[in-house]
């Protein structure tokens, strides 16, 4: 093993250990279509406000066929409490018409297809490949994993795309859905952006950023 991949696993190992429940998305749903419609409406979001509108929204409206006839204002009771909800509406129907009228109905599973989707990227591309389908086929980088990728690598860009090469040179590939998680936990716990509770962190003997003597 080099010493990248030492490094790596050292950190994977225990971010694993101090976060065993947080190996998964903690949006709720129960398909690949709810999941890709609370991962496009988590964008500057929290999960936990996706989490409380989307029963209602999902109960009302099941299937991607359900939304395609809907105009995006039929929408807005039951996402108004989230950001930007009136662009991600719009976003969820043309979704939903794309889906039904080039995917037979079904989400796509492969990241070229789920790109073409209006309002989605890499990241919830990403996703929803690893939590819906369990495809490792790149890493979610969201604002947390930033903020703990430049401090533990050093990679000193904002740019999610190049940060993910990166990452994806050094991770094995079976461990790219956790490792999103496994960040996002650390972020939120100790490692925030606007600061870093360095002598909470498990990484703290590890990472060239910390400030623990
Ligand atoms: S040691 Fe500090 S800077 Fe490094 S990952 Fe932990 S909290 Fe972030």
């Amino acid at each position: 093993m080099s010493g990248a991949e030492e490094k790596i696993s050292a950190i994977l190992s225990k971010l694993k250990a101090r976060y065993p429940e947080e190996m998964k998305t903690s949006l709720s749903y129960s398909n690949p279509w709810e999941l890709l419609v609370a991962t496009i409406l988590s964008a500057q979001a929290t999960d936990a406000q996706v989490d409380k509108a989307t029963p209602k929204l999902f109960k009302k409206y099941p299937k991607p066929s359900n939304l395609a006839k809907l105009r995006p204002t039929q929408l807005y009771p039951y996402v108004k409490s989230i950001n930007i909800y009136r662009n991600k509406s719009k976003n969820i129907i043309k979704a939903a018409r794309m889906i039904e009228k080039e995917f037979g109905g079904k989400v796509p599973d492969t990241m070229d297809s789920l790109i073409k989707l209006p309002g989605v990227g890499r990241k919830t591309a990403n996703v929803v490949m690893a939590n819906a389908f369990r495809k490792n086929n790149g890493i979610a980088i969201d604002t947390h994993c930033i903020t703990v990728a430049n401090r533990l690598f050093i990679y000193n860009t904002q740019n999610p795309s190049k940060i993910e090469e990166k990452l994806m040179k050094i991770i094995p590939r079976k461990e790219w859905g956790n490792a999103t998680h496994l960040f996002i936990a650390l972020g939120r716990d100790v490692c925030t952006a606007r600061k870093a509770y360095c002598e909470r962190c498990v990484l703290k003997k590890i990472c060239p950023s910390s400030s623990f003597e």
